[in-house]
């Protein structure tokens, strides 16, 4: 049993925490929002009244934030008054930048720090089968497994400090490019008098094959079940997609490399939320794409 601190109990860090606790880990935890700690509290841990007050004595820390800013202003709180040799993990998802000073400020403090991003979603969390994408030493990677391996399916550790927060934007970054011209492709079918059977039968099975069109299918009532069988409910939603390609393009920039998909991706997904795609799932913008005019699109 460890004595873990989890910061940010929001629709992926409460199921984590939960599973977590359920293990058998004292789970001491803190959100600023006041449902949340009832909830913790029902669930059986250790309400704190603060950040610090979380990581008090724990071996191992776990956050789970919105963004970069404020990960570096929880970090900036807890990593002084935290145990020497204690594990930080940050399992949000924020730009590199951020998480590679992140790790500086844990490292300084003599903690063992790692950038875990995740995929999988909140039923991924909920079922403890996330796929965590891991940057950090391998002795923090080495301690942290055990605490991991509880809330993920499958960790996969990517290199030194920030590799994780890379190897997630550059994977969202191409299933926005794959899940737009999937979309493409199943609308200009339908435009041509080709069915979306036979589209499905034809692609996913030939060169065209991508997770897009064989596991996420934007198209109701083709292929496994997707959020287009349900309203395009989320699902992985269009505004976390719109983020993912925001922090994709600052690496971009950053690094003085060209992603013209990348940036293309970004605007249609700016659009799309500007024109009706607010809280639907990021697969939902096919329906943007099969209502606007060759012009407006492209
Ligand atoms: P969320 O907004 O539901 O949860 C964030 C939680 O952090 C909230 O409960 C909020 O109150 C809390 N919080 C904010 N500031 C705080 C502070 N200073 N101290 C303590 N708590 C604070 O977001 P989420 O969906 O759980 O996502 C969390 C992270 O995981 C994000 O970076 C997101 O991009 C990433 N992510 C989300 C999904 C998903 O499907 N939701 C999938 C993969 C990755």
């Amino acid at each position: 049993m460890s004595r873990i601190a989890f910061i940010g109990l929001g629709n992926m860090g409460m199921p984590m925490a939960i599973n977590l606790k359920k293990a058998g880990h004292e789970v001491k935890a803190f959100d600023t929002v006041a449902a949340a700690m009832e909830t913790a509290k029902a669930e059986g841990m250790n309400p704190a009244a603060s950040a610090v007050e979380a990581v008090d004595d724990a071996e191992i820390i776990v956050t789970m934030l919105p963004n970069g800013p404020i990960v570096l202003k929880v970090f900036e709180e807890i990593v002084p008054v935290a145990a020497k040799g204690a594990v930080i993990i940050d399992c949000s998802t924020i730009d590199v930048a951020s998480a590679k000073q992140a790790h500086a400020m844990a490292e300084a403090a003599g903690l063992l720090p790692l950038d875990a991003p995740v995929s999988g979603g909140t039923a991924g969390a909920v079922a403890g089968t996330l796929t965590f994408m891991i940057g950090g030493s391998n002795e923090a990677f080495r301690k942290a497994t055990p605490v991991l391996d509880i809330m993920g399916g499958r960790l996969v550790h990517c290199g030194e400090g920030g590799s994780g927060q890379s190897a997630k934007i550059c994977n969202n970054m191409l299933l926005a490019i794959s899940m737009i011209g999937a979309c493409e492709a199943f609308a200009l079918a339908e435009k041509i008098g080709l069915s979306a059977e036979a589209a499905f039968d034809v692609i996913s099975t030939s060169s065209g094959f991508c997770w897009s069109v064989n596991k996420y299918c934007p198209v109701p009532g083709i292929g496994p079940e997707s959020p287009a069988d349900n309203g395009y409910k989320p699902g992985f939603a269009a505004e976390l997609m719109f983020k993912d390609l925001g922090l994709s393009q600052q690496a971009a920039e950053d690094a003085g490399q060209a992603t013209p998909m990348g940036a293309h991706a970004m605007r249609l997904y700016e659009t799309f939320l500007a024109e009706g795609g607010a809280g639907k799932d990021f697969s939902g913008i096919i329906e943007y794409l099969k209502n606007s005019a060759r012009s407006e699109a492209s």
